[in-house]
């Protein structure tokens, strides 16, 4: 069981090799556009296609939720899926994942689905609003959605919604889900994993902030227990349902003392990167011993961290290296306006020690590049002294 081959050859399957390197797992990646097999760190081509990667594997994962059916079909008839292409195709459609937390009693945002002028009105005159109308296909960091705050837009978010659905080309039919706007506290993620026996870790929930739908920092620290088990309940309901195997990621939202799903992640995650400085085992390496069958590792957190993603730029001030405690991950991407290009971990031995080295942060990084940043590490800091 030492051979993985990655659906998807971005930054995700690079960390996971980087991580499975020391354990002498060899990491290979599918690139699905080239349908090639490629070292996710070089990335050079290695070897054949989908069907040869198919077959030099011993295990076969995903980084993406959105791979096309056809070849998720592929790999389980090989035996070597994990998770479920059931589970990947739930991360990939929100009907499906409605469908999940109900069966599961998971609480989440009021909804309902959009196919007509018709639906629309019906699920506009059921919830209040603000509503928020997300395609049901192909949605992530925020696009392929609409906010409908007062009845005066209703007809052009519909015509906009309709034009959508009609330029559609998926495989699958395409829908609307319309939500209604939860007025949340603050945006949580929970990392967590399961193991072939049901064996079950989880990651301190991790507090999340986006700007212009992207995430753009997440900080991990020691957390109200009360939510925690809350979040690590609805982990397991959720995977022991999906008999799921490997890391997944439930986005919450945070409302008083209740957690609300917003999406879950059937992959490694962007909000778990900290897990790499900030954690006893990174949520790579954990979603590797679990597709590989290997025991999991610890979850707990060893210092406050905070990751800082690098959006839309390929260079940073060389100063920030001089941080104690950052770390700086790139993706070897090419520039492009809006990618994901690395992330910086930054930890603290405790949170105002964090706070204080991401105030250093924010200080050299650009403004332009890293645009909350600034306000985010000094109202953090204010909560700490
Ligand atoms: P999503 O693609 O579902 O993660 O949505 C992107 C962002 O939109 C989330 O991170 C939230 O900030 C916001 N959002 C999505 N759904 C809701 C909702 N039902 N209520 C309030 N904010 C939402």
């Amino acid at each position: 069981m030492n051979k993985v081959l990655v659906l998807g050859a971005g930054q995700l399957a690079r960390m996971m090799e980087l991580a499975g390197t020391p354990l002498n797992l060899d990491v290979k990646a599918l690139d699905v556009s080239s349908n090639k097999v490629v070292q996710p760190i070089s990335p050079e081509h290695v070897y054949g296609d989908l069907k040869t990667g198919i077959a030099n594997a011993d295990v076969i994962t995903a980084e993406f939720e959105h791979v096309a059916h056809n070849i998720l079909n592929e790999c389980e008839q090989s035996g070597k899926l994990f998770p479920t292409s059931e589970a990947i195709k739930i991360g990939g459609d929100r009907r499906l994942e409605k469908a999940l937390l109900e069966s599961c009693n998971a609480a989440n945002a009021k909804h309902h689905f959009v196919n007509s002028k018709e639906e629309f009105t019906a699920a506009i005159s059921k919830l209040s609003l603000p509503i928020i109308f997300k395609s049901a296909l192909e949605g992530y960091d925020g696009k392929g959605q609409w906010r409908l705050k007062s009845m005066a837009e209703a007809e052009n978010i519909w015509q906009d919604m309709a034009d959508f659905l009609a330029a559609s080309t998926t495989t699958v039919k395409q829908a609307i889900v319309a939500e209604q706007m939860v007025p949340f506290d603050r945006e949580v993620s929970l990392v967590g994993v399961r193991r072939v026996n049901g064996d079950v870790a989880v990651y301190p929930l991790t507090e999340n902030h986006h700007t212009d739908g992207i995430l753009s920092v997440s900080v991990a620290a020691p957390i109200n227990s009360v939510i925690q088990e809350q979040a690590a309940t609805v982990f397991k309901a959720l995977s022991d349902e999906l008999n799921y195997v490997g890391i997944m990621a439930i986005e919450f939202f945070q409302v008083g003392n209740q957690l609300l799903v917003n999406e879950i992640a059937p992959r490694v995650h962007n909000s778990g990167h900290w897990t790499q400085q900030g954690a006893d085992t990174c949520q790579f390496e954990n979603h590797l011993r679990a597709i590989c069958d290997l025991p999991l590792g610890s979850t707990a957190l060893i210092r406050p961290t905070a990751m800082i993603n690098i959006i839309g730029e390929d260079s940073i001030p060389n100063e920030v290296l001089e941080i104690p405690s950052a770390t700086v991950h790139w993706y070897n991407k090419s520039k492009r306006t809006g990618r994901k290009m690395g992330h910086i971990n930054v930890c603290g031995e405790n949170e105002l020690a964090l706070a204080q080295n991401l105030k250093s942060l924010a200080d050299i990084l650009c403004p332009t590049t890293f645009p909350d940043l600034a306000d985010f590490a000094q109202s953090y800091l204010n909560k700490q002294s």
